[in-house]
């Protein structure tokens, strides 16, 4: 038996470990693509083509969500001066992963997962912390997976070579293009 499963996309690369393993796992996974904190819209549609493009290799669906930035910055307004790592990235984290989880709930779909888990640059406790209080506000499964423990970041950056994505230097916001590093 299959059971539905969203899980957030951040990039291509992230998501070549997570949605082919949560399909191992049996669910039925749609992706869903929030990109109103990536700078500049030219950054973003490089992105969401790779994320199409995954899609496609995976025979699944992955919902594009609205590019909204202007909505985004509202969000995180409050500590958009802090350091990467803190209050900000708290605040994004949670949009993020409440626009996903609101996605599912009109959707019809019980559970949500992310990819963001796959980069070492986060702090996936906060992650799970957020996931898990927006899905028990919301009534869903948060399906939490450390997905770079084990050596899945390092599978993540192997599998998006050969599949030829685009891989980012820097998070995604306008804040983190100073912190250049390999995502
Ligand atoms: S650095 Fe990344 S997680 Fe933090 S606010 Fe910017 S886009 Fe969001």
């Amino acid at each position: 038996m299959t059971c539905d499963l969203l899980l957030h996309v951040c990039c291509a690369p992230d998501a070549t470990v997570p949605w082919p393993a949560l399909s191992e796992e049996g669910y039925s996974v749609s992706g869903y693509f929030y990109s109103s904190n990536i700078h500049p819209r030219s950054e973003f549609e490089k992105r969401v083509r790779d994320v199409r493009g995954l899609a496609g290799v995976m025979g699944g669906k992955c919902i594009i969500a609205p590019y909204e930035p202007m909505n985004w910055l509202r969000a995180v307004r409050a500590d958009i001066l802090g350091p990467e790592g803190g209050a900000r990235c708290t605040r994004c984290i949670r949009e993020q992963l409440l626009a996903t989880a609101g996605e599912a709930v009109a959707r019809g779909i019980g559970s949500i997962s992310t990819t963001l888990t796959i980069s070492p640059h986060k702090d996936i406790s906060v992650i799970d912390r957020v996931g898990r209080e927006i899905c028990g506000d919301l009534g869903l499964q948060w399906v939490f997976r450390a997905w770079r423990k084990k050596g899945g970041f390092r599978l993540s950056v192997e599998r998006s070579t050969r599949m030829d994505f685009y891989r980012q230097n820097y998070c995604g916001c306008v804040m983190s293009i100073r912190n250049e590093r390999s995502e």
